[in-house]
């Protein structure tokens, strides 16, 4: 995401012991040398390897649990008892990777490396770094005798990447009870941005948008292409995209975006600072909403958007096409519907030729405000290490598992604790990495920040 320009001069100072960091280290390792792919990983072996070290630190047998729908999509749920005086804390991380192929980079992606002061392997950015800080942390607090206030529930979970046996979804569909809690802590989504070496934001994910494809057809008689007439497949299908193009949704907005432009603003500064400022107060200005809008991330902050991804039409090259199809890819705000999104392309195209359908029906997730108090917390865990990198709420414009949790009522807030370069996400790519200090700084936080929530 692209937060501005302002560059905040911030080190980070604390101290660790050697053993934690070993701790958090061991884990990491264990993590990413266990292939959790699709294809030919499992994700049973690294819950039962994370389920074993709960075991050995002496977590209550029936306190661990590894379930799931499949005998190679375990999930892992482990709950750290507290003293019963507020409602239970999930925090969750998920254990599958996405695909890596040895040919695609430098190194085996499956065989844990430590080069040049940055740690590599499948999952080292997405999400096994949360995984191994979540783990860590819990089988430190233990051993220093930490009592919560309340349970704190580990879910790792199997398939957030793809594949059929979403983990989130079915622990909350078939054993809501397991991961039931007040609000849910995700280290899959926000976390600290770096540009140029600097520490510009914490990002909270609070919202996120939701996924809406639809399938835009023509069919036509066709005919011999010597004999062209103005009724074609392919140009009413090029009218209707053409019509997209130009076509912008309301600005819509919700109490999290309204906080990341409000935030934001103050730190980004000069026209654009302005520009945030305005669309908080009156959200339909042209002027700021234009020149807002020309940057692709605020764009999508502000609106639903839809775009074609895909194309395919005519059967051969002297014929005149039969049918035209295009996919067309929508990100609904929360609060927007996918009936109201086909009834604006309806109205926008306005060929009746046309057919215009939704594929796989999705439902949109709400936001989850921020409270005051878990603001605080949060500011003051990331102020303890970081002092004065600005905490900005925002909404996913991609999709986590956060959605199935809000989608249930548990509010859910995405707060990697990791710092990463703006200019070089590896997540899902070749030669995945974090830096290593990095990666120690995300475990400490997540101490500092489940100690303050428990308690
Ligand atoms: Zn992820």
């Amino acid at each position: 995401m692209r937060l501005g320009l302002l560059l905040l001069a911030s080190t980070c100072v604390f101290a660790q012991l050697p053993k934690e960091r070993e701790r958090a280290r061991d884990v990491f390792v264990e993590l990413i040398e266990i292939n959790t792919t699709d294809s030919a990983g499992d994700n049973t072996q690294a819950a039962e390897a994370m389920a074993a070290r709960f075991r050995a630190a002496g977590f209550p047998p029936a306190d661990i649990q590894v379930l799931g729908p499949n005998p190679h999509k375990g999930n892992l749920v482990v709950r750290y008892r507290g003293t019963g005086a507020a409602k239970p804390i999930l925090f969750i991380g998920h254990l599958d990777v996405v695909e890596a192929r040895r040919e695609d980079w430098s190194f085996d992606p499956f065989k844990f490396l430590e080069k040049d002061g940055y740690f590599y392997g499948r999952g080292a950015e997405d999400d096994k770094s949360g995984d191994a800080a979540l783990v860590a942390n819990f089988l430190r607090l233990k051993e220093e005798g930490f009592q919560p206030d309340r349970d704190l529930i580990l879910a790792l979970t199997s398939d957030e990447e793809g594949g059929d046996y979403n983990g989130a979804a079915w622990l909350l569909h078939t054993h809501r009870d397991l991961v039931d809690a007040a609000f849910c802590v995700n280290t899959d989504a926000g976390g600290g941005e770096f540009e140029h070496g600097r520490r510009i934001a914490l990002s909270v994910q609070a919202a996120e948008k939701t996924f809406q494809s639809f399938k835009f057809e023509v069919k036509n008689k066709g005919g011999h292409s010597s004999l062209p007439v103005p009724d074609n497949a392919i140009y009413h299908l090029a009218g209707s995209l053409d019509a997209i193009q130009r076509y912008a949704f309301p600005v819509l907005l919700n109490p999290v975006s309204r906080g990341f432009f409000d935030r934001m603003s103050a730190i980004v500064g000069g026209q654009e600072g302005s520009d945030m400022k305005a669309v908080v107060q009156t959200p339909d200005l042209p002027g700021p909403v234009s020149r807002l809008s020309k940057i692709a991330y605020l764009n999508a902050m502000l609106r639903t958007t839809c775009v074609p991804t895909m194309l395919q039409a005519g059967d051969a090259e002297n014929a005149l096409p039969q049918d035209a199809v295009a996919i067309v890819n929508c990100r609904l705000v929360p609060g927007d519907s996918a009936q109201n999104v086909l009834s604006a392309l309806t109205h926008t195209v306005h060929d009746m030729q046309v057919s215009i359908t939704p594929l796989r029906p999705e439902v949109a997730g709400p936001a989850s405000p921020i409270p005051d108090d878990f603001m605080k917390i949060l500011e003051s865990s990331s102020n303890s290490l970081w002092p004065g990198v600005p905490v900005v709420p925002v909404m996913e414009t991609g999709a986590t598992d956060g959605k199935y949790f809000r989608l249930a009522g548990i509010p859910t807030y995405g707060v990697s604790g990791f710092f990463y370069d703006i200019d070089d996400v590896r997540a899902h790519g070749r030669d995945e990495r974090i830096g290593a200090e990095s990666f120690f700084e995300g475990v400490e936080f997540y101490y500092r920040l489940m100690h303050a929530l428990a308690k």
